[in-house]
């Protein structure tokens, strides 16, 4: 499912394509059914809570898009391209991918929360050029540079071995961004989308970030942006991987932690013990680190951002639903009575239907 620019939501699915591709511009119908999978959710509205209590909803910053479609696409070169998991032998092959857009129009305005189209050199199995492919952006407003000259993303191979005839199956544009050299240069378009950004004011909000895999990527961008501004808010940053050796921009992360008192950033691994916890998903963290979360979470001003594999967000709004209560709960979702009931048997089916997000909540997740 997507939110369009309308508000409506639509579901990734065949006949939903056009509607979805249109709200991104000239994106085409086929490249947003090609593996492409992503949820988002909320928009700067006001939002009456049941019983008539008004919570706070966030005005956005004005993200521009489309400034280069994928029919013009502009270039930009590769200046770094470096793996980013924490250890060598992590599961999945991801890199930090840095690209120089000096003498385009993409300079400084580029927002983390959006995302940058890439088209592959090549053609696919019906002699066609390659579609574009979305990566969300890594980099802060100010970019690499300081300067919005250079910005990242964070790219993992898609490597697999294939459904039907077990050959290798690599991913199009994964693997030929990641096997980028630098000084070589990448087809670009965009920037795309707008709701899943910060909002204009900063100190106005508290801020809760769930990730899981390259899900990081917008946030790293928007805690830069956050804590460079000097915003003193509470930022908390839930971090899943299944192994440890899978954690994305960890030292990173542990620094920002050290240097702003203001800033906790949380791991979940999903395949390891976490010291005492054992294995943990990013939601048994509200549980385990409910004396940061759950004070944070109650907070009138917080925001909630999820962003990672599809499906996550239903675990992270159980665990909403049973730790929080009343007011507490419906700053960010409505949930049926009937569902409230039986927290344990929501399934994804139910989201935005029987469960659903409020404008407190900013979703985006893809396959
Ligand atoms: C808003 C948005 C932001 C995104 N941000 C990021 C990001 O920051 N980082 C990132 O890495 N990705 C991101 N993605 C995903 C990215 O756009 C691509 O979908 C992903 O990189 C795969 O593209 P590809 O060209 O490598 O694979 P493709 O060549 O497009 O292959 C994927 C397709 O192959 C099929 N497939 C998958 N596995 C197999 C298999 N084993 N056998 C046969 N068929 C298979 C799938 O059905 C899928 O349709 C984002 C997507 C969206 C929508």
């Amino acid at each position: 499912m997507v939110k369009v620019p309308n508000g409506q939501m639509v579901k990734w699915g065949k006949g939903s394509c056009k509607q979805a591709a249109q709200s991104i511009g000239e994106m085409s119908e086929s490249a947003l059914c090609s593996g492409m999978s992503s949820t988002s959710e909320t928009g700067p509205r006001g939002h009456a809570g049941e019983g008539g209590t008004l919570v706070a909803e966030p005005v956005l910053r004005t993200a521009e898009m489309h400034i280069y479609r994928p029919t013009e696409p502009t270039l930009g070169t590769i200046v770094r391209n470096e793996l980013c998991t924490a250890g060598r032998k992590a599961a999945g092959f991801v890199r930090h991918i840095e690209i120089d857009v000096s003498g385009t129009d993409l300079v400084g305005r580029c927002l983390p929360g959006q995302s940058i189209g890439v088209i592959p050199e090549g053609v696919d199995a019906n002699g066609k050029p390659h579609k574009v492919r979305l990566y969300s952006l890594a980099s802060p407003s100010r970019g690499e540079d300081g300067e919005g000259k250079v910005i990242s993303t964070t790219v993992k191979r898609a490597i697999d071995e294939h459904w039907e005839t077990h050959g290798l199956f690599l991913g199009v544009c994964s693997n030929y961004l990641c096997d980028r050299k630098v000084g070589e240069k990448v087809k670009l378009s965009g920037p795309n989308g707008k709701r899943f950004v910060l909002p204009a004011r900063f100190d106005e909000h508290q801020y809760v970030f769930v990730a899981t895999g390259t899900g990081i990527a917008p946030f790293r961008g928007m805690i830069k942006d956050l804590l460079g501004s000097g915003c003193k808010s509470t930022i908390a940053l839930v971090m899943g991987s299944p192994y440890s050796t899978d954690l994305l921009y960890h030292d990173e992360m542990t620094k920002l932690s050290k240097e702003h008192g203001n800033f906790k950033y949380i791991t979940a691994i999903s395949r390891e013990s976490n010291g005492a916890h054992g294995k943990l998903y990013v939601q048994d963290r509200f549980r385990t680190d409910a004396e940061v979360l759950m004070p944070l979470l109650s907070d009138a001003r917080t925001l909630v951002y999820i962003c990672g594999l599809a499906g996550m967000e239903l675990g992270i709004f159980q665990e909403m639903a049973r730790r929080l209560k009343g007011e507490a709960l419906e700053q960010y979702l409505k949930v049926d009575p009937a569902a409230m009931a039986d927290i344990g048997a929501w399934q994804r089916s139910m989201l935005h239907k029987e469960v659903k997000p409020t404008r407190r909540v900013f979703l985006e997740v893809y396959a």
